[in-house]
């Protein structure tokens, strides 16, 4: 079984377009300046990971520079395959800034490589579309973030690939779809826009049972700091590092991390042809989110908590979703798979649809903005906003448990009680 699912899990034609045969060849593992040894906690290599410069002289930056050119000179042309193997060639297919926020990414998921992109959806549809042929059949979560549903509900159906949506988060179900076609088994967790949580190694464990089906999983909500679905044995984790790895509003910024050498060849020749790669400017970003994304995923976590809790108790909130809180219906998947529960928060205002909308338009420090995992607070309405009209039919909304009182909160990093002072002030004017 294990040989099966090894072989051809990327279609042949995609693994020809990168111009090396062999895809162990083809992986140039960024050597770790440091040595950490296997007890380095992961505070400790956010700060520190750092591959090695090519060339170097005898100092080494401490912060690697932004590799700004598009194109490398070669001495002789025929060291022109060496250097796509060993070096940079053309910035599009690789540099130094983006390998660096990629090596840093790569050492937190424990993978066995990573690859940055233009953004999370960047991240994402490159890897269906690299995994993916016409024929072929994937299992999807009925609510996701919108813009991965909108990819699976109207685009993947144009080019022959059929979707199964199933119960977000409910691994019966995905187990329930199975087709002889099934290639792909695609999860979110903590998950848009009601925070349900997958039980990570079980969704891996079914997957596994089809030969040579793949597992792909979007971290974006809990970060590798908080969850590592490479070592549940998942195959493929993607993020939105506009989020928390990025962490300040900033970039936008995608990641897909696995440890499987097929499937990262594999993407990285569809990436390297497509394109959606990563600016070296933001990659120079993003690697300094990561550097703090320890310490931040801890204060997230902490107000988290308190914000959840302090809602649960109000009279004019009638549910509160976070993953953290005993009322969440699969806490304790959640204690078995996060180290803590992020900042992310899903609540019910009773009443419904205006008492919602005056909520969010009553804040005066919490900003009424899409995106999360910044260090500032934002707040949405996900039927009007993310997840409205333009996206879902109020059916789809019914159904993925998207109702009118929905509100969606990412906590910053704020100083909770202030956070909280301006809640109750809002939550008094509905
Ligand atoms: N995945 C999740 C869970 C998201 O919340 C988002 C965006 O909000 C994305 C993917 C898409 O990321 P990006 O906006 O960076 O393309």
């Amino acid at each position: 079984m294990a040989e099966n699912r090894k072989l051809k899990r990327v279609p042949s034609s995609i693994q020809d377009s990168g111009g090396i045969k062999d895809p162990a060849e083809a992986l140039r593992r960024a050597t770790e300046t440091h040595h950490f040894d296997p007890e380095t906690s992961l505070e400790t290599k956010a700060v520190c990971a750092q591959p090695e410069l090519k060339g170097q002289g005898l100092t080494f930056p401490v912060v690697p520079s932004i590799s700004v050119a598009s194109t490398y000179r070669i001495n002789r042309v025929d060291e022109y395959n060496d250097c796509l193997k060993d070096g940079y060639i053309y910035s599009r297919i690789g540099n130094h800034s983006c390998e660096s926020a990629a090596h840093a990414i790569n050492t937190l998921e424990g993978g066995l490589g990573t690859l940055v992109f233009s953004c999370g959806m960047g991240a994402i549809t490159t890897t269906l579309l690299t995994l993916l042929k016409a024929g072929d059949h994937v299992i999807a979560p009925d609510s996701a973030y919108s813009g991965t549903y909108s990819v699976m509900k109207t685009m993947l159906p144009n080019y022959g690939i059929e979707v199964s949506f199933i119960k977000a988060c409910d691994v019966e179900e995905y187990r329930k779809a199975i087709k002889p076609n099934t290639k792909l088994f695609y999860g979110e967790t903590p998950c848009n826009p009601c925070l349900g949580v997958l039980d990570l190694k079980a969704f891996a464990d079914v997957t596994k049972t089809v030969p040579s089906a793949i597992s792909v999983v979007d971290s974006t909500f809990g970060s590798p700091i908080l969850q590592r679905p490479l070592e549940l044995g998942v195959d493929v984790v993607v993020h939105s590092c506009t989020k928390y790895m990025g962490g300040h509003s900033d970039i936008v910024a995608g990641s897909m991390s696995t440890k499987d050498e097929e499937i990262l060849y594999g993407i990285k020749a569809f990436q390297g042809q497509t394109g959606s790669c990563l600016s070296p400017f933001d990659a120079f970003l993003l690697l300094r989110g990561i550097r703090t994304l320890p310490l931040r995923m801890e204060k997230h976590s902490l107000n988290g908590l308190r914000l959840a809790q302090y809602l649960e108790q109000h009279p004019k909130i009638s549910r509160v979703f976070y993953p953290g809180l005993p009322s969440h219906p699969q806490h304790d998947v959640a204690k078995k798979q996060m180290s803590s529960f992020g900042g992310m928060i899903v609540f019910e205002v009773a009443g419904g649809l205006q008492p919602a909308k005056t909520l969010v338009e009553s804040l005066k420090l919490i900003t009424l903005a899409v995106s999360l995992g910044s260090t500032e607070s934002l707040i949405e309405h996900p039927a009007t906003m993310t997840h409205g009209p333009l996206l879902m039919t109020p059916e789809d909304r019914q159904k993925g448990g998207i109702s009118d009182g929905l509100v969606r909160l990412s906590v910053g990093i704020e100083n909770s009680v202030d956070l909280i002072r301006d809640l109750e002030q809002a939550l008094a004017k509905v």
